[in-house]
Protein backbone atom coordinates (compact mmCIF):
# COMPACT_ATOMS: atom_id res chain seq x y z
CA UNK A 1 0.00 0.00 0.00
CA UNK A 2 3.26 2.58 -0.71
CA UNK A 3 0.16 4.62 -2.89
CA UNK A 4 -3.48 4.45 -1.58
CA UNK A 5 -4.05 7.15 -3.98
CA UNK A 6 -3.21 5.36 -6.76
CA UNK A 7 -7.03 4.86 -8.03
CA UNK A 8 -9.00 8.12 -6.17
CA UNK A 9 -9.92 9.27 -9.71
CA UNK A 10 -12.72 6.42 -9.31
CA UNK A 11 -13.37 7.35 -5.50
CA UNK A 12 -16.66 5.83 -5.23
CA UNK A 13 -16.19 2.61 -7.26
CA UNK A 14 -12.92 1.48 -4.68
CA UNK A 15 -13.55 -2.04 -3.42
CA UNK A 16 -13.85 -2.99 0.35
CA UNK A 17 -11.11 -5.27 -0.26
CA UNK A 18 -8.50 -2.36 -1.94
CA UNK A 19 -5.25 -4.65 -2.02
CA UNK A 20 -7.24 -7.09 -4.46
CA UNK A 21 -5.98 -5.05 -7.04
CA UNK A 22 -2.67 -4.36 -5.17
CA UNK A 23 0.24 -5.50 -6.84
CA UNK A 24 3.93 -4.14 -7.85
CA UNK A 25 5.33 -5.26 -11.41
CA UNK A 26 8.91 -5.88 -11.95
CA UNK A 27 9.95 -3.58 -14.17
CA UNK A 28 11.54 -4.91 -17.50
CA UNK A 29 9.62 -8.38 -16.32
CA UNK A 30 7.14 -8.88 -19.30
CA UNK A 31 4.57 -11.18 -17.48
CA UNK A 32 4.31 -8.52 -14.78
CA UNK A 33 3.81 -5.40 -17.71
CA UNK A 34 1.50 -7.62 -19.16
CA UNK A 35 -0.55 -8.34 -15.99
CA UNK A 36 -0.33 -4.31 -15.16
CA UNK A 37 -1.70 -3.80 -18.40
CA UNK A 38 -4.48 -5.90 -17.89
CA UNK A 39 -5.13 -4.82 -14.19
CA UNK A 40 -5.00 -1.11 -16.14
CA UNK A 41 -7.51 -2.03 -18.55
CA UNK A 42 -9.93 -3.94 -16.04
CA UNK A 43 -9.88 -0.45 -13.96
CA UNK A 44 -10.82 1.50 -16.65
CA UNK A 45 -14.26 -0.44 -16.94
CA UNK A 46 -14.77 -0.93 -13.90
CA UNK A 47 -14.08 -5.00 -13.75
CA UNK A 48 -12.63 -5.43 -10.21
CA UNK A 49 -13.17 -9.69 -10.83
CA UNK A 50 -10.42 -8.99 -13.60
CA UNK A 51 -8.61 -6.62 -11.91
CA UNK A 52 -7.95 -8.44 -8.87
CA UNK A 53 -6.84 -11.38 -11.23
CA UNK A 54 -4.57 -9.50 -13.29
CA UNK A 55 -3.19 -8.04 -9.66
CA UNK A 56 -2.95 -11.80 -8.02
CA UNK A 57 -0.96 -12.55 -11.25
CA UNK A 58 1.42 -9.71 -10.23
CA UNK A 59 2.04 -10.76 -6.87
CA UNK A 60 2.44 -14.26 -7.01
CA UNK A 61 4.79 -13.82 -9.93
CA UNK A 62 7.02 -12.12 -7.80
CA UNK A 63 8.02 -15.71 -6.80
CA UNK A 64 8.99 -16.56 -10.10
CA UNK A 65 11.66 -13.77 -10.48
ZN1 LIG B 1 7.22 -10.79 -13.18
Amino acid sequence: MSNPNRYSENPVELPLDGWLVEGHPVRGCKPCAASHNKRDQALKRNDWRAAGAAAADIRSHKQSH
